[in-house]
């Protein structure tokens, strides 16, 4: 399908962006590697008047790890993190999670900024960026400010960020211990039936911390407190992972659809989290 009709901006900086959002509103949107918003467009399930190019704008780009922190540009590709070495040196589980994304066409084109923002709950930054306890960095007509990614979800493609606010970047501690990012999906290319990320730090012998999120099993990425705790000061053997399983599937609420029903997604969910947790414990 053709879209419908709009108007094409590309300003050279931010605040040219911020203009626009501000004077068209609700009828404007940012668009950055286009392959969320463009099928959407053609498909007629958004309608949006005045579209605003971010590939212009200066700053976007670019992966900076610098005293403990990885900050990621909103305009940097999945493409990009999966060739970056210094990332996969300082956190592989960015590299192993974007290369279950989509197929590499996507990769080249779709951003890390316009995956978290989007609000999809089948997309895997999200989960995975709650899993690292990531925050986002936003500016609009107030200026800027940082919310974290556990707490930026509402609702299906509803965020905390402000129509007139655009992501400029997501940042987060370098991870300590293993990780894991494990994805069950229909065929390669698909989004998640469900996904798990499992961060996981051991000492003596025992799990000293444990992060867990969920992805497409809800109608936003779901951080699982409970299933973390379940796994803290055990050896991580078949009860805990039990345990945190449990815990998990009191937390996600997944839906009917294509991809199955319910009960075949809360036993994807489970399977696919004991995986992700048994790879942790392995890194760790
Ligand atoms: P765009 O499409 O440009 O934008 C998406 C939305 O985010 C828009 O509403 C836009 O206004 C907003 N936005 C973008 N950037 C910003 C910003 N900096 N600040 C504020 N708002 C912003 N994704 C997955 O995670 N997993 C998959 O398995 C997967 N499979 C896919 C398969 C196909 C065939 C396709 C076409 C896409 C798939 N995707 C998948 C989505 C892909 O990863 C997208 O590219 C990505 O989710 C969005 O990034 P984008 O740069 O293309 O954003």
């Amino acid at each position: 399908m053709i879209p419908a009709a709009f108007e094409y901006y590309r300003p050279t900086d931010m605040a040219g962006v911020i203009a626009l959002l501000q004077e068209h509103g609700d009828d404007a949107r940012v668009i950055a590697g286009g392959h969320s918003l463009i099928p959407m467009m053609k498909l007629r399930m958004a309608e949006v008047p005045h579209l605003i190019d971010l590939q212009a704008i200066q700053g976007l780009n670019g992966i900076a790890i610098t005293g403990g922190t990885i900050k990621i540009g909103a305009m940097v590709t999945q493409h990009e993190i999966i060739n970056s070495a210094e990332m996969e040196k300082a956190a592989p589980i960015m590299k192993e999670a974007a290369l279950q994304i989509a197929d590499p066409q996507v990769r080249y084109m779709g951003t890390v900024g316009g995956n978290v923002a989007n609000g999809d709950p089948g997309n895997d930054m999200p989960g995975l960026m709650q899993c690292l306890n990531a925050q986002f960095h936003l500016v609009g007509p107030d200026g800027d400010r940082v919310v974290d990614a556990r707490d930026f979800y509402e609702a299906a493609y509803m965020t905390e960020r402000e129509d007139e606010e655009v992501l400029t970047a997501v940042s987060f501690a370098v991870p300590v211990g293993g990780f894991a990012y494990e994805k069950q999906k229909r065929k390669i290319g698909d989004y998640a039936t469900a996904a798990a990320a499992a961060q996981i730090s051991k000492e003596g012998g025992k799990v000293a911390a444990a992060s867990i999120a969920m992805t497409n099993l809800s109608d936003t990425p779901v951080w699982s407190k409970g299933a973390g705790a379940a796994l803290v000061g055990t050896a991580c053997d078949e009860a805990a992972v039990k345990a945190a399983v449990t815990a998990m599937l009191v937390d996600i609420d997944p839906t009917e659809d294509n991809r199955g029903p319910v009960a075949f997604k809360r036993h994807a969910a489970g399977i696919v989290l004991g995986r992700a947790i048994a790879r942790a414990w392995s890194r760790a």
